[in-house]
């Protein structure tokens, strides 16, 4: 993994002093205020985790040149944590799980990459541990630790809120974002797998959880899905989906009553 962090760092303290002398003067950067609205509208509360994350993707926007947030799909975040951070990233930068430009690489960290997938440039930032006490220095009036996070992580330049370096990913961009109209069926357990997310393992297609170790385990399971009737020109008498359609029903619905649906 190439990493350059005294590069990072020598860029990070330029564009603290002068942002559009960093080589894209053309850089348009919704301002922070806008964002942390935007923010706090979809978490309905703005936290300091959140702002963080404003941060951590209008830095992106700088350091790679791109006009964020984003109406495209050039720039692809991985974040290292679910929650509020993300959200903050989501808003700052347009990357979006729904729209396939966010991944959660569940670390347990506030921290992300931020990957141009048209030049393959790669920054990966993370809040710096000094910051939660330097807080306080930029937010004097603030009457808790919680409120001198929230303002102060607005307030201060970027080089002693984030740390930044440059990487590779491990597996290629175009490789994380694949193919989305790929289709496959997995041939152990039969269910579709999209998104070139299938494996092979001894000439067979599977999908991950039949590959490997699932997440889940199944304790109780439905019939096969109800395919409906047999058309009547096939000459059977009764089709086996409607005769055990009240089995199903009755299955599906002991089902649903012992989930926590
Ligand atoms: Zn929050
Ligand atoms: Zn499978």
């Amino acid at each position: 993994m190439a990493i350059d962090g005294r590069r990072a760092r020598l860029r990070l303290r330029r564009h603290s002093i002068h942002v559009t002398s960093s080589g894209c003067p053309s850089t348009q950067m919704a301002p922070l205020q806008t964002l942390l609205n935007a923010s706090a509208a979809l978490h309905h509360h703005l936290c300091p985790k959140q702002v963080l994350g404003v941060r951590m993707g209008m830095l992106a926007g700088e350091l790679l040149c791109l006009d964020l947030p984003q109406t495209d799909k050039r720039l692809l975040a991985i974040v290292e944590t679910d929650g509020c951070a993300a959200d903050g990233i989501s808003v700052a930068t347009g990357c979006w799980v729904g729209r396939r430009t966010l991944r959660v690489e569940d670390y347990g960290k506030v921290a992300a990459t931020f990957v141009d997938t048209q030049t393959g440039q790669a920054v990966r930032l993370v809040p710096c541990l000094e910051a939660r006490r330097l807080a306080r220095d930029h937010a004097p009036e603030a009457q808790s630790d919680w409120e001198a996070m929230l303002l102060g992580y607005q307030r201060m330049p970027a080089s002693t809120l984030l740390s930044a370096q440059w990487v590779s990913l491990g597996t290629p961009a175009a490789a994380l974002m694949s193919i989305a109209d790929h289709k496959v069926i997995c041939e152990a357990c039969g269910e579709e797998v999209i998104n070139e997310r299938e494996v092979l393992r001894q000439g067979r297609t599977l999908c991950r959880p039949c590959a490997g170790t699932p997440y889940y385990a199944v304790t109780h399971s439905s019939r096969p899905c109800d395919l409906g009737p047999v058309p009547a020109e096939r000459g059977e008498a009764k089709s086996p989906a409607s005769t055990d359609k009240a089995a199903f029903n009755r299955e599906l619905g002991y089902l649903l009553k012992h989930s926590n649906i």
